[in-house]
């Protein structure tokens, strides 16, 4: 069994990353810039645009984050949003998610400029991607390609069983691994049949967001296994109360696998770098 080690690949993938920028930076290019809008003060919201601060800074990108309080109107955030567009000086934009309750999301997606949606939600990009043509792919599937590339892991003609369909894991998941010529199940809260179908997967890729859900029974001998689930679990043994947990029994399951993601030190990282890759190639277009 081989762990695909998310932060290992993500440090070698933002060392190019900031080598290009550097090269850009010679060469009287624009520096990339992404710009984050957060509304409100959820914690995780936070912690995530947190880190996509950091890793803009890690890479050498300037990087914008805008606050609002929570009861912006939709009004005010699409105005903003318009501004960001208009900015030249500005090459990614991305709005955290979830928003409050009273802001129609998929209106905020799809005012964003496509040029501009480095998160990849835009349906011109969904678009583009479901044709295979240049876009900027949802980070999370982007960035489980880029480890399975970067591992040369094999995919054709190989049986890939997607665990959800989420618009922004599991349905693009779903698409990309069929380019990478995989015969793909996608698998949702109503299929009838998921243990009979994951126990003959050559690939699984689990994105439900329930703790622990594939077990070890639920997979064949040499399976490749991608778990994309973060949850908290309380954890009084934990300083923080909380563990975090993905999607697969690690325990019980890694043993039977040819290779698979821990959590943390997957996925998540590979999410992170596959944001920087998209706000470097927006630079790259102009
Ligand atoms: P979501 O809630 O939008 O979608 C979950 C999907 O799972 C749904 O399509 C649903 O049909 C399916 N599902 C639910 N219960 C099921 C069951 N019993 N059997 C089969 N399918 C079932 O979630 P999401 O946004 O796609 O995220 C999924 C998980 O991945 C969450 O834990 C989330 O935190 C995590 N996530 C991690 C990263 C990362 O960078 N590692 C990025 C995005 C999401």
């Amino acid at each position: 069994m081989q762990i695909l080690d998310g932060n290992l690949v993500s440090k070698a993938l933002k060392a190019n990353i900031k080598i290009e920028v550097d090269n850009l930076k010679i060469q009287g290019v624009k520096t990339p810039h992404l710009a984050a809008i957060l509304v409100g003060a959820d914690g995780a919201s936070m912690t995530y645009v947190g880190a996509k601060e950091k890793d803009c800074k890690e890479v050498g990108f300037d990087s914008t984050v805008l606050r609002f309080d929570a009861d912006i109107s939709e009004n005010d955030l699409l105005a903003e949003i318009e501004k960001i567009n208009n900015n030249d000086s500005i090459d990614g934009l991305i709005v955290q998610l979830p928003l409050p309750k009273h802001i129609n999301e998929k209106k905020i997606t799809e005012t964003i400029n496509w040029k501009k949606d480095v998160d990849g939600f835009h349906p011109m990009n969904v678009g583009l991607m479901f044709k295979g043509l240049p876009c900027y792919l949802p980070a999370t599937p982007f960035g489980i390609i880029k480890l399975l590339e970067y591992y040369q892991i094999e995919t054709a003609g190989k049986s890939c069983v997607v665990i959800g369909r989420s618009d922004i894991v599991g349905k693009p998941m779903s698409i990309l691994m069929l380019q990478k010529n995989c015969t793909v199940t996608i698998c949702h809260s109503k299929t009838k049949n998921l243990t009979e179908l994951t126990q003959q997967a050559d690939i699984v890729i689990a994105a439900l967001g329930i703790p622990e859900f594939l077990k070890k029974e639920m997979v064949k001998e040499g399976a490749i296994v991608i778990d994309v689930g973060i949850s908290r679990v309380n954890d009084a043994s934990s300083a923080k109360g909380y563990s975090l947990k993905g999607d697969v029994d690690f325990a019980n399951v890694s043993p039977k696998c040819s290779y698979i993601t821990p959590v943390p030190g997957g996925v998540g990282p590979m999410t992170r770098v596959g944001l920087m890759l998209n706000t470097l190639e927006a630079v790259k277009r102009k």
